[in-house]
């Protein structure tokens, strides 16, 4: 049989061939296929959309799981407390955005155009434009490989930070320990978006940072600006082909950025969090 390619699932089209190849397409195939990979002692590499991963030429020799579970559950919608959904780890982010957006979901407007799935999104606490899905995300539901068992874990236990997550800190024999079953945001209803935190879109947008702007407003600039940069990944042109960023922005004390350019893009955040 002829090996899958990696380069079929990143989004660099780079990759060689996989071990064994499974796709789990519902949380049952999901736990199934991580479960059974572990019991043979194999090693697992679960993907989601391929946008975050460089694999080499020589490929994976264990099994990679594509996570392709779809949908999500609209479980709360109330004037007073928003709307509160559950998405299935393979629904692809930037489709999540676009329908909250249509449906006067904020929140999420400035995570637009971020290619990849909605289960990827805690791992590294997703994020741009001054924006993150730590600010939205209330429970992120997942198979747990050490236990053998589902753990479920809200915001304050994800331990989110700056491109981080308590995901991505713990790993059973080199991958992810917590694999992502479900991820559940808060969102206020509203067509309003967020306050707008980064100064490039504020412009953009003709608000002070702070303010807020309509949210398929937002959603549309942040949509030019990733464009003007490079950072749609689009299937059709191969110049977009990429993994994204393959760095972070530094984090400075106060007194250092104060003494920053004007014209240096940066985003202000209080000592104390986010
Ligand atoms: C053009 C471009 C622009 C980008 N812009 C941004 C940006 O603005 N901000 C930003 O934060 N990132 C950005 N990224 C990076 C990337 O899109 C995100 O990190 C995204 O969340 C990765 O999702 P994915 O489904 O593609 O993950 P993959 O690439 O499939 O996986 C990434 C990692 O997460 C793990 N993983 C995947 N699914 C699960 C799961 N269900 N449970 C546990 N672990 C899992 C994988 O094992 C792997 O370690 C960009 C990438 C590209 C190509």
């Amino acid at each position: 049989m002829t090996p899958t390619l990696l380069s079929a699932l990143t989004t660099s089209a780079v990759g060689g061939p996989a071990g064994k190849f499974v796709a789990a397409r519902t949380e049952a195939e999901i736990i199934e296929a991580v479960r059974t990979a572990d019991a043979a002692g194999e090693q697992v590499l679960t993907v989601s959309g391929g946008s975050n991963l460089l694999v080499s030429d020589d490929g994976f020799p264990g099994t990679v799981i594509k996570i392709a579970s779809q949908g999500f559950t609209v479980n709360a919608e109330d004037s007073c407390g928003g709307v509160a959904v559950v998405v299935q780890a393979g629904h692809n982010w930037d489709k999540l955005v676009e329908h909250a957006v249509r449906h006067a979901w904020s929140g999420i407007e400035a995570l637009s155009g971020i290619p990849g799935s909605t289960g990827a999104t805690p791992v590294q606490n997703v994020g741009a434009y001054g924006a993150d899905v730590s600010q939205t995300i209330a429970a992120v539901r997942t198979w747990d490989r050490e236990r053998n068992a589902v753990q479920t874990f809200t915001n304050s236990e994800l331990k989110f930070g700056y491109r981080d997550s308590i995901l991505k800190q713990t790993t059973v024999n080199g991958s992810p320990r917590y694999v992502v079953l479900t991820v559940e945001f808060q969102l206020p209803l509203g067509r309003m978006s967020a306050p707008i935190r980064y100064a490039e879109l504020a412009r953009s947008l003709g608000v002070e940072v702070g303010q807020r702007a309509y949210a398929n407003d937002v959603r549309r600039e942040v949509l030019r600006l990733r464009a003007s940069k490079g950072m749609v990944w689009d299937a059709a042109d191969r110049d977009t082909y990429s993994t994204g960023s393959f760095f972070t922005n530094p984090i400075v004390a106060v007194d250092v950025a104060d003494k920053l350019p004007e014209s240096a893009p940066a985003t202000r955040r209080a000592r104390t969090g986010w």
